[in-house]
C-alpha cells in the first residue's frame, strides 16, 4: 500500500475518534422498534417519525433513541433557530 493511503487511513482513525467534527445535516434510518419497523428522519433541524405517538406527541422512543445514539455529534440546528 503506498504511503499516501496509509497516512489517509491513519488520519481517519483519528477523526473517527473525534466525532465532534461532524454536524448532520439530514438522515433518513429504518428503525426497528418492539413492535414495528419505522422510517425516522433528520431534517431542517427537526426529529420525524411515523408512528402514532410522533403524530400525536412530536417525539417518540424512536427520535429520543436516535438522539441519544448521535449526541456525540452535532445535530444541524434549525435554519429559522439563529433569528431566536
Ligand atoms: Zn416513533
Amino acid at each position: 500500500m503506498d504511503s499516501g493511503m496509509i497516512s489517509k487511513i491513519q488520519k481517519a482513525k483519528r477523526y473517527a475518534e473525534e466525532p465532534d467534527r461532524v454536524e448532520i445535516q439530514q438522515m433518513v434510518v429504518h428503525f426497528r422498534g418492539e413492535h414495528d419497523t419505522y422510517e425516522v428522519s433528520f431534517r431542517e433541524g427537526t426529529w420525524h417519525c411515523q408512528c402514532a405517538f410522533y403524530q400525536q406527541r412530536g417525539l417518540c422512543s424512536h427520535t429520543m433513541a436516535m438522539e441519544r445514539l448521535l449526541a456525540p455529534m452535532a445535530l444541524a440546528a434549525r435554519p429559522d433557530a439563529a433569528d431566536s
